[in-house]
């Protein structure tokens, strides 16, 4: 089987996790604030918390950011549900924008339509998700322009898309959002096994989260609500979680990096590939907007149904069925089960319920070789014929 995604781990990789297990420290140690300091001079940033995960990420963001009851968080339905259930464990209320048919990513035509309504009704949202959906950055000038209209936070959920380029401009350096939120799963562009990173250039959403990760305590004296009674003393300032990294997925992280802008050229080398290998299918291939440089986490084609006999459904299993690991990226969010319980209606997002009946994410990752990817053009051309 071919997966639609992989790791790519190398002796360095190896060799780096085996040096810390071998070392005195397996989490709170050096390696965790080594990391942050990569990442966050990588993509400019000013500071940089690595966390188990992007979902932790993205509850402390939201927590960081004051989002609690009787708040709104927005976002995308196509996206991995984390991006929306982060506004629940919060307390928040969530709704949904419509994504733009060519991009996939939220609409900021929508956006704008539906602050506007939600302005008049009150319930203007406090903090809004962007996804960059496969790697793809929004429209994050638009939606930065909104933000100081209305007065909502921005989170970008970057989670498909570090060593992706905005406007010339790494994404996670801040310039249009609050936060940025990478995931290392590993599907994702680099990886440290489970893991995530949130990313800001404000002190103090800086400091909140750092203490949200780790139980809300704190060891320095100048953020004590009093004096400390010793040197043996930590105070509790806050209800915080354990949602630290360890020093062994740090340091794989560390030794991932040193890749990345590599790994992100060869995931373009392969989608150009897919453009021109896919070029008569009855398909439509990824669009990239000008403004963007993808992080090309996936690959998503839409099937053009009208001129196929088979359904999505069937190509899909067909596919499969030859040994290709094709995914969906996403179900609709307000579509699943969960969301439905809370009064979610079908046929609410229309654009993103098209997009899902029609998408289907072929493989793409480092490490699948030329070889490869023409045999699942192959198999995809004679599944469609
Ligand atoms: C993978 C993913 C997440 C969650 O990442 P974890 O590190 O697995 O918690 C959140 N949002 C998006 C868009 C993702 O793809």
């Amino acid at each position: 089987m071919i997966p639609y995604g992989k790791q790519d781990i190398t002796q360095a990789d190896v060799d780096a996790v085996l040096a810390v297990l071998n070392s005195d420290f397996l989490t709170q140690g050096p390696m965790v604030p080594r990391f942050e300091q990569k990442v966050a001079a990588h993509v400019g940033a000013r500071h940089a918390l690595a966390v188990n995960s992007a979902t932790s990420a993205l509850h402390i963001a939201c927590l960081a950011l004051g989002l609690g009851k009787g708040n709104w968080l927005w976002t995308t339905p196509i996206t991995f549900v984390a991006s929306a259930n982060c506004g629940l464990y919060c307390g928040a209320q969530v709704d949904f924008v419509d994504i733009d048919p060519r991009t996939y990513n939220l609409c900021p035509r929508a956006l704008a339509a539906k602050l506007e309504m939600a302005e008049r009704e009150g319930r203007l949202p406090k903090v809004l998700v962007a996804v960059h959906l496969c790697g793809q950055p929004c429209d994050m000038a638009a939606i930065h322009s909104l933000a100081r209209r209305y007065g909502f936070r921005i989170i970008e959920d970057a989670s498909h898309a570090i060593g992706g380029k905005y406007r010339g401009e790494y994404i996670g350096n801040g310039r249009y959002s609050d936060i940025t939120v990478f995931s290392f799963h590993p599907v994702k562009i680099i990886t440290t096994a489970e893991g995530g990173m949130a990313l800001t250039n404000d002190d103090e959403l800086a400091h909140r989260m750092n203490l949200l990760r780790s139980h809300g305590i704190t060891r320095d004296a100048a953020h004590m609500i009093h004096e400390p009674d010793g040197p043996w003393y930590y105070q509790q300032i806050d209800l915080g979680f354990n949602y630290r990294m360890t020093e062994l997925q740090a340091a794989l992280g560390i030794s991932q990096m040193d890749r990345l802008d590599g790994y992100v050229a060869r995931r373009h080398q392969l989608a150009r590939r897919y453009d021109e290998l896919l070029t008569d299918l009855p398909v439509i291939t990824p669009w990239q907007h000008p403004d963007g440089y993808s992080g090309q986490h996936l690959y998503v084609i839409r099937l053009q149904l009208d001129k196929l006999s088979r359904s999505h459904k069937e190509v899909f299993q067909a596919v499969r069925d030859q040994g290709i690991g094709v995914n969906l990226h996403y179900i609709p969010v307000h579509i699943q089960p969960y969301y439905q319980q809370m009064g979610f209606k079908s046929e609410q997002y229309p654009k993103a319920e098209e997009y899902y009946a029609e998408a289907i994410s072929l493989p793409m990752y480092q490490g699948l070789t030329d070889i490869q990817q023409s045999e699942v053009a192959h198999i995809l051309k004679e599944v469609l014929k």
